[in-house]
């Protein structure tokens, strides 16, 4: 399979590369051969008639910037995959694209699933949601994955900054009021690579979610991280109201992933095992 992956940089398509398996070549296009902000240049890439399926695995990821740059969050996070997507359609291929927890409300403490009703709190999660609607609208075969909190070995993560803040402090205080599934870009990408061939093979595809387990607080999360990588510095839990940021963000990031592994029989991954891996990684 000839596939066209958008993105060669980030922590999802850096692992993609990693992990491509036998029977599968791909080409990342990285800012410098499809930057997203020129949405006519993404479609022109597809268009070569030798590709067999897209991954969008690049977007604007600056969640608070995009409270003060909403207009190119939206072009780059909205108008370019809804390109992509409506360039796939009329090429008969599969598009899969990568949305996230933040076009939720994050009221209520239920695991949120796929059909549940959308209404994002900022910038980043309005423009995420403008280009779900454009994938669904432009009536191809697609997957759209909503995913949450990823972290890897590369590129700028909450494991990298805990890491690096264990390493100067004895105590760091971090938010414990905010739930949800922190998920390795590997298994993401995994994930991608397995739903791209069943829908080569016909899987219908649609929306899905995909996050670590168990969901955990982000004060869980870096609580673990210090002892796996066997740092001492203590985790205080605070409220979110104690560490203001620009754009808001939900308190309900859980995921229910039901769905996904009843279509394509992928389960949620054990996020402490991924941070095992990444630490390692980092380590060597
Ligand atoms: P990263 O922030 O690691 O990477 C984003 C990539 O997009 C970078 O390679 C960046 O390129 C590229 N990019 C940004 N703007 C443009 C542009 N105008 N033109 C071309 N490329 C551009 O993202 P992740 O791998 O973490 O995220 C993958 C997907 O997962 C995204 O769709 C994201 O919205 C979603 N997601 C991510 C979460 C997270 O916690 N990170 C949580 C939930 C969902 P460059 O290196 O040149 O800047």
């Amino acid at each position: 399979m000839k596939l066209l992956v958008f993105g060669k940089t980030g922590q999802v398509a850096t692992e993609l590369q990693r992990r491509l398996p036998a029977g599968v070549q791909a080409v990342f296009l990285g800012r410098d051969h499809a930057d997203l902000a020129d949405t006519a240049s993404c479609a022109a890439a597809i268009a070569d008639g030798r590709t067999e399926a897209v991954i969008n695995a690049a977007a604007w990821t600056a969640v608070d910037k995009a409270e003060s740059e909403e207009a190119l969050a939206s072009v780059v996070n909205g108008d370019a995959p809804t390109a992509m997507a409506d360039a796939c359609a009329k090429a008969q291929i599969p598009f899969l694209h990568i949305s996230t927890d933040y076009v939720f409300s994050g009221q209520g403490d239920r695991p949120f699933r796929p059909e549940d009703p959308v209404a994002p709190l900022g910038a980043y999660g309005r423009s995420k949601l403008k280009g779900e609607e454009g994938v669904r609208a432009a009536g191809g075969q697609h997957l759209i994955l909503r995913t949450s909190w990823v972290f890897s070995s590369h590129g700028a993560n909450f494991v990298k900054t805990m890491l690096r803040l264990g390493r100067e402090r004895d105590l760091l205080k971090v938010v414990a009021d905010q739930h949800g599934g922190p998920t390795p870009a590997s298994a993401i990408a995994d994930a991608l690579l397995l739903a791209v061939q069943a829908m080569k093979a016909g899987a219908p595809g649609g929306t899905h979610h995909f996050s670590g387990a168990p969901d955990a607080s982000w004060a869980d999360f870096a609580r673990e991280i210090m002892t796996r990588a066997g740092l001492s510095c203590r985790i205080e839990g605070i409220p979110t109201r104690d560490y203001p940021t620009p754009a808001q963000r939900p308190l309900n990031s859980r995921l229910d992933c039901s769905a996904l592994e009843a279509a394509f029989g992928i389960p949620r991954p054990d996020w402490r095992s991924g941070l095992d891996e990444v630490l390692k990684e980092l380590a060597a």
